[in-house]
């Protein structure tokens, strides 16, 4: 269905048009005020002409058929209009109208009639229950909010919101940027949030795509358009509200009890490199830093101050923010020197208020932060405001100038930043953004939405962990038959067959077996233990018996097993007995894959056992893993300071750990159609040097669809 009528309509429909206040009024009244040099075509039986225009009694009654219908009508006359639009040939409706799915059962129904009528017509509908369309790049709107100034609206920013109070939040200041498109879409019956995101994926004068989202009703599809702006490095920004969790059906391992977690969503974005916001402020920052034409690097500011206080507020709060801001390397500090005069602390953030000139001395200390190569993005802070009563608000255009002028003479991302929130100057920000340039305000805000972009922008150039599987995969071992889980053994066999490293080890049948196994293969002291595929958790019944050090202790846990095996009336299902090499030395953590309902396997890790299901201290991915992610979970774990070795002790082989994660993550993401969860609860790691070993494993298939 193309949404080209619905979209940027050449000819709109206004049934329900009128000269009193209203909706149908405001429509009209925008579209003059646009320049919009379509067709508006009033239809109200009421009026032969409207606003100068011939005004048609019915939809059946039109000389040609519109692009677009606007209901300006109750939801209780919606019907018979929609008819006739799908009898005219109309390709796009908008709905304002709430009364449908949102209002019970007879709401429900009647919005199913409506879709059914959009469908078989081909009709693109817009709502019911929202706003309708702003696109100020063609002119043309079904937006329901009276156009007043359009002299700001256009712009590269596309939204799309299911809250039409966000459209109207967001479409009230628009000084800092304009939309290509403005879009509520309201209950969604035909065209969804997912349809709008991939035309404006695709549309070129989109730069950067706006999203508030409630629900995303088709998951698949959602991440598929989020992978597909990525790779065209089209940022898209994400609001996302109602994050309880959800439920979550059967649950085998240990992994699967994370799953359902609310951080999930923020995990699938990151992993599919959008931009996550949780509040508006930090939207707005986002899109503003979005607007300057070039977009910062990485993560390492040199910022310019107007005096020392502000400089020691910029370096508390970027650094909670995740920002470094390197010291002025000690040639450009001494030439910055001597024009501004002496500098106080690293020189970054720079106080150029030093003495003389303050032309001279701002354009001196933009062009030394630049001149640093340690610097990814240049930030000029001052304070303006269009109505300030003190000193020179003039001076509001110098400082554009400065930054305007420094930016021209770099390739770097430069931005001016006032230090209170929306506390903003008209004239400086229409400079800005004539010539590509961003404003951010609040230090928090704006310094926290820069590090936001250039950690989109480092992720969107990172790589993907992919690899083959080797030796077949899950399916080899389900080509004799449907399996519920795959006992530890057996899952080992295929980790070791990715090159993962597993603990030595063998099944056997008879004890006899066992005590030749652990002298002459394994090595004292062992590990035995049963394996089922219907015992998930071995411990719980006794069947972990560890730290078995020679043939008597041997032969007493082995009679020790059967009879557990026996009480947990398992016995018929034992595989065999395990004879494994005992792990000492190391460490304990966990990683473990589950499915999300929505949105795939996700990948935790953690450290301890057990623990993680009671204390949720995990870190979280969404699969594909990229290239640092390993690490970064790692990082992100508490206990992260054990691994690397705290408090005098040596530190363990994070590196060996950190290839175990990837090549894990790349199997798992490889083998998705296959798997439902995987547990690897514990992998040892040991001390530096000495590798890691996966301990145990647990393969849950994914049941046939
Ligand atoms: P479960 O099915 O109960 O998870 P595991 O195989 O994970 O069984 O064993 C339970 C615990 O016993 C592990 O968490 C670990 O602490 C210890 N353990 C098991 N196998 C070994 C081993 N080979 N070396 C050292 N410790 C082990
Ligand atoms: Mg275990």
């Amino acid at each position: 269905m193309s949404l080209e009528a619905l979209l940027a309509p050449r000819s709109i429909a206004i049934l329900g048009a009128s000269d009193r206040p209203s909706i149908g009024r405001a429509l009209v009244e925008s579209l003059d005020r646009l320049g919009f040099d379509g067709e508006v075509i009033p239809i109200n039986p009421k009026y032969p002409e409207l606003f100068g225009r011939r005004c048609y009694p019915a939809v059946d009654d039109l000389p040609r058929t519109p692009d677009v219908v606007a209901f300006c009508v109750s939801y209780a006359r919606v019907l018979d209009g929609l008819k006739q639009a799908a009898r005219k040939g109309a390709r796009g409706a908008v709905i304002y109208d709430g009364g449908f799915a949102e209002r019970g059962d007879d709401g429900k129904a009647l919005q199913a009639e409506v879709t059914g009528i959009c469908r078989e017509a081909g009709i693109a509908l817009n709502g019911p229950n929202c706003m309708g369309v702003l696109n100020p790049v063609r002119n043309s709107t079904t937006y329901m909010q009276e156009v007043r100034d359009e002299s700001r609206l256009r712009g590269s920013v596309g939204l799309i919101s299911q809250s039409g109070s966000i459209c109207i939040g967001m479409l009230a200041d628009v000084r800092r940027f304009g939309y290509t498109h403005v879009i509520s879409s309201g209950n969604e019956a035909v065209v969804t949030l997912v349809d709008y995101l991939d035309e404006l994926i695709a549309e070129p004068e989109t730069k950067v795509i706006a999203l508030f989202i409630e629900s995303v009703r088709d998951p698949e599809r959602f991440v598929a358009a989020l992978d597909r702006a990525a790779d065209c490095g089209k940022p898209v920004v994400v609001l996302k509200v109602g994050r309880s969790a959800r439920t979550r059906s059967a649950i085998t391992s240990h992994t699967g009890g994370l799953a359902g977690e609310s951080r999930v969503f923020s995990e699938v974005l990151r992993s599919h490199r959008a931009i996550e916001v949780d509040d508006l402020d930090t939207f707005t920052e986002v899109l503003a830093v979005c607007q300057g034409s070039v977009l910062p690097a990485g993560e390492r500011l040199g910022v310019v101050t107007a005096s020392g206080g502000q400089a020691e507020l910029i370096l508390d709060v970027a650094e909670q923010c995740g920002l470094s801001l390197p010291a002025l390397p000690d040639g450009i500090r001494a030439d910055a020197e001597r024009v501004i005069g002496p500098l106080t602390g690293d020189g970054n953030p720079l106080d150029a208020w030093g003495n003389g000139d303050f032309r001279t001395n701002f354009s001196h200390a933009l062009a030394s932060l630049d001149a640093n190569p340690q610097c990814d993005a240049v930030v000029l802070c001052t304070d303006a405001f269009d109505d300030n009563p003190m000193g020179r608000p003039e001076r509001a255009l110098d400082y554009a100038g400065f930054i305007v002028d420094a930016a021209q003479k770099s390739r770097k991302a430069h931005f001016v930043m006032g230090m209170r929130p929306g506390i903003m100057s008209t004239a400086q920000l229409d400079l800005l953004r004539q010539h590509g340039l961003a404003a951010v305000g609040g230090s928090r805000q704006g310094l926290g939405a820069i590090a936001q972009v250039a950690n989109w922008a480092t992720l969107l150039a990172s790589i993907m962990l992919a690899r083959p599987v080797a030796g077949g995969g899950v399916a080899a071992l389900l080509a004799a038959g449907k399996r519920a889980s795959i006992h530890e053994a057996d899952a080992k066999k295929v980790l070791a067959a990715q090159g993962m490293p597993v603990t030595r080890e063998a099944v056997v049948q008879t004890v006899d077996e066992a005590v030749v196994v652990a002298k002459e293969a394994i090595g004292y002291p062992i590990v035995l233990k049963a394996v089922s595929d219907h015992i998930a958790h071995k411990s719980e019944h006794g069947l972990v018996i560890v730290d078995v050090r020679d043939e008597a202790a041997l032969r007493e846990a082995w009679r020790a097993l059967e009879d557990r095996t026996r009480a947990a009336a398992a016995s018929e299902h034992v595989a065999g007995f395990l004879v494994q090499e005992m792990v000492s030395g190391g460490i304990e953590v966990f990683a473990g894959v589950t499915r999300d309902p929505d949105f795939g396997l996700m990948f935790a890790f953690g450290l301890g056992g057990v623990a993680i299901e009671v204390l949720k201290e995990f870190a979280l991915r969404a699969l594909p893993l990229r290239q640092g992610d390993a690490q970064a979970m790692i990082a992100g774990t508490k206990g992260a300071a054990l691994l690397a070795g705290a408090r005098a002790r040596e530190p363990y082989d994070l590196e060996s750990l950190v290839a175990c994660i990837e090549a894990f993550g790349a199997f798992a993401y490889a083998e998705r159609e296959h798997i439902e969860e995987i547990d690897l609860n514990p992998i040892i790691v040991l001390p530096a040097g000495r590798g890691c070993r996966i301990v145990d494993a647990l393969i849950v298939p994914r049941p046939a669809a």
